[in-house]
């Protein structure tokens, strides 16, 4: 990463007094934590600041330091003399965050989404990085931040979130020196990988055991799948946000090259989310084919259509790839 690139973000910034800072609907910990470190950071350089998500910080979150600092958008535009959007490949995956952004106010959009869109009035786009959170502590280390242990928490939860806890492409020695930073500047590692690792709410671990009771493999079982069904959402009373990560016990499987979740949505719409095995499967490539993005081996969509219509369109896409 070249001294120029950050500059950048210091020069969008430097005459700013007035900062909002966002991510993505259905936030992760990559989204809500870089959202937190960077609305602190800024703070602490004296400007203003308002951070928002769609769903401001879910039950689910409340374990990330400062996590009062992210509100709800209020549904009128707000003047901000720059607005960042972090981890957010797309305009529109602020969701009605964009209702309270002014028309004219200058975008800076930070990333790491390979398919990001450069929607903003100044971009920095790292598609190298495995999370957010690693391009923010770069950043940090190279401006001569302090990062607080608050900051360093939020930070280290993007970045073990984001990379399957080290272990997805991209983990590299810059993902390692930036942990190894981000510890010495006071992350509890047991306490923070507890939070949020062994603390699933019980109706999250039976959502898992539908999951797993119902998966089903196409493709010569190089492809396993499972589906959401709205009845099954009310019956069991999961939330939105239980339902991330339960994709990767499919995927886990010996033989399984790639992974989908099928969850169908109030509006019509279907939820796809995908993973690969191997850098040889575009789970991007095919999720763009249904207007979606995301990474090579992480991606997603929304499509319009039953749970049927899409699932089978969706799996001819896939073994299409898997197969050539
Ligand atoms: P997930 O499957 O966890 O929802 O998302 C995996 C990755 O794909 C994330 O990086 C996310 O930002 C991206 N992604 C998920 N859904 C969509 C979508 O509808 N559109 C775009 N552009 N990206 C998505
Ligand atoms: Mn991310």
């Amino acid at each position: 990463m070249t001294k120029m690139n950050f500059d950048i973000i210091s020069d969008a910034l430097r005459d700013a007094r007035t900062v909002g800072v966002a991510s993505h609907i259905r936030p992760d910990a990559d989204a809500l934590g870089s959202t937190i470190a960077f609305a602190l950071w800024l703070r602490d350089c004296g400007k203003e600041v308002t951070a928002y998500n769609e769903e401001g910080s879910t039950a689910k979150f409340h374990y990330l330091p400062c996590h009062e600092i992210v509100s709800l958008p209020p549904a009128t535009p707000q003047k901000f003399d720059v607005f960042v959007a972090l981890d957010t490949s797309v305009k529109n995956r602020l969701g009605t965050v964009n209702k309270a952004i002014a028309p004219g106010t200058t975008v800076l959009n930070i990333d790491h989404h390979i398919s990001n869109e450069n929607y903003g009035d100044v971009n920095f786009i790292d598609a190298s990085a495995p999370a957010t959170g690693q391009i923010l502590l770069e950043f940090f280390q190279h401006v001569g931040a302090r990062v607080s242990a608050e900051m360093a928490t939020n930070l280290f939860a993007a970045i073990s979130t984001d990379t399957g806890s080290f272990q997805y492409a991209g983990t590299n020695e810059r993902t390692f020196a930036a942990a190894s930073h981000l510890i010495s500047c006071g992350v509890d590692v047991p306490g923070l990988s507890r939070a949020m690792y062994d603390s699933q709410p019980r109706r999250r671990f039976e959502l898992l055991r539908h999951a797993l009771n119902t998966a089903e493999f196409h493709c010569d079982d190089r492809i396993a799948t499972f589906s959401l069904p709205m009845d099954l959402v009310e019956r069991l009373k999961v939330l939105p946000e239980d339902n991330e990560g339960i994709i990767d016990h499919l995927r886990s499987i010996e033989g399984v090259e790639a992974a989908v979740f099928f969850e169908e949505l109030p509006e019509g719409k279907v939820r796809v989310s995908a993973r690969s095995k191997f850098p040889r499967i575009d789970v991007c490539k095919v999720c763009k084919k249904f207007e979606g993005g995301g990474h090579p081996m992480a991606a997603g969509a929304r499509v319009d259509g039953t749970l049927t219509q899409v699932k089978n369109d969706f799996l001819k896409a896939l073994s299409d790839e898997i197969r050539n």
